[in-house]
């Protein structure tokens, strides 16, 4: 029986709770995957697998909930750089994979992993019908179980129950902290990355994060050197939490659209400041959100346009109105106190696709080093995910400094 259960962030109506109603030897119990079972979260840092750059000396790591800032944090700060405490390759990407890297870890790093707090809540339909199932043939048994036989019947169907359980809260805790380690959103569509590299992976300090669709810290994987890194999107000052968007990105849009789209993700509750209807920035938030939704479903044509090569390419007035439109995006993003990857990423659209195009090759060079600027805040300067960046800014660079000595040239010439 599967019964709903407060999440820790406030009401909650999603099923994340498996009640166990067994008998005397096998008392009365309440298992789940969240974090009440372990009381407080804590944060459990291990030095050999985190450097932590900054966090120690700023954040109170014994908060009941979160980090909380103690001494100011400056933008662009590396918070933290750390391996993966359980990562996960292609071909381990399931149910009994997930299950079967979790038991190759050392008892303390097993320990970890099962206290830490939860950010989303998935669900497990078939397995949790499953366990549900075996309880009840449990229970059946239990009242036949009256010769040697029986008992032995019962212990082994009492000890499938505890693995099924187990490999349940393995995989809720995973799946509820997993960070993708891809540059694609999907961890199943990552065809061409070698077996073992891990797809993705759960981390001690991203997992304690909380949630804001404001956040004030960018989570990155560095595939060069293969640490998820932290760093602070903005100044963030004392009595401040950490907060992270849990989600991809592309999540700037009307409250309710983005409250159910954080339900279906496992995300039962966002507080911040946009999705908290009592919160003072709230009606700024909401106002500059919807803006960005309708700007962006008014571009999406032409975005598609633009990237299927057999399509007929668009004219140089809809491509200043596509300008238009990507302006007012990035002016409702700012607004709405977006810091990052969704501004870099609108920013290098706007210099990449639209501005080179038309022609304007000073706008297009401001454009791609903001972006590049963006890009090192919110991932760092070692983060091979920066090239593509860099590569714009050069070409808008040279784009612009040979027609500017064309310019001369001609000048000189006439
Ligand atoms: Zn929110």
């Amino acid at each position: 029986m599967v019964q709903l259960e407060d999440d820790g962030y406030g009401s909650s109506t999603s099923s994340d709770t498996i009640v166990l109603a067994l008998h005397s030897d096998m008392s009365t119990s309440t298992l789940r995957p969240g974090d009440h079972d372990i009381g407080p979260g804590r944060l459990v840092l291990q030095p050999e697998n985190c450097e932590m750059h900054t966090v120690l000396r700023n954040v109170d790591v014994h908060a009941t909930r979160g980090l909380h800032v103690t001494a100011p944090i400056p933008e662009g700060t590396r918070i933290s750089a750390e391996k993966p405490l359980l990562g996960v390759t292609k071909a381990d990407y399931n149910y009994i994979g997930i299950y079967e890297a979790f038991e190759k870890l050392s008892a303390v790093d097993q320990d970890s992993f099962l206290r830490l707090k939860m950010v989303r809540y998935p669900e497990f339909k078939p397995q949790e019908k499953n366990i549900d199932n075996m309880i009840l043939e449990y229970e059946r048994n239990y009242s036949l179980a009256n010769t040697d036989g029986e008992r032995q019947k019962l212990a082994s169907l009492e000890e499938s129950l505890r693995i099924a359980i187990r490999m349940w809260r393995v995989n809720s805790r995973f799946q509820g902290n997993m960070n993708d380690l891809t540059t694609n959103s999907e961890p199943n569509s990552c065809t061409a990355l070698p077996d073992d590299v891990p797809i993705c992976g759960v981390f001690r300090t991203a997992s304690v994060l909380s949630q804001s669709c404001v956040p004030n810290v960018c989570v990155a994987w560095n595939k060069g050197t293969k640490r998820l890194t932290v760093h602070a999107t903005r100044a963030i000052y004392p009595g401040e939490e950490l907060t992270a968007s849990h989600i991809s990105s592309n999540f700037y849009c009307k409250f309710a659209e983005r409250a159910k789209a954080l339900r279906e993700r496992g995300i039962l509750r966002c507080t911040c400041p946009a999705c908290n209807i009592n919160h003072v920035s709230f009606i700024h938030h909401e106002f500059h959100r919807t803006n960005i939704g309708v700007e962006v479903r008014n571009i999406i044509p032409l975005i598609t346009r633009l990237q299927t090569p057999t399509s007929p390419q668009p004219s140089l007035a809809e491509l200043a109105a596509a300008e238009v439109t990507v302006l007012k995006v990035i002016d409702s993003l700012v607004k709405a106190g977006c810091r990052d990857m969704e501004l870099v990423w609108w920013r290098k659209y706007l210099a990449e696709e639209l501005l080179l195009r038309l022609g304007k090759w000073t706008a297009a060079v401001a454009q791609a080093r903001l972006a590049v600027k963006g890009t090192e805040r919110c991932i760092g300067l070692d983060n091979p995910d920066i090239e593509p960046f860099r590569r714009i800014q050069k070409r808008a660079e040279e784009i612009l400094r040979s027609y500017k000595a064309d310019a001369k040239e001609f000048c000189s010439f006439t």
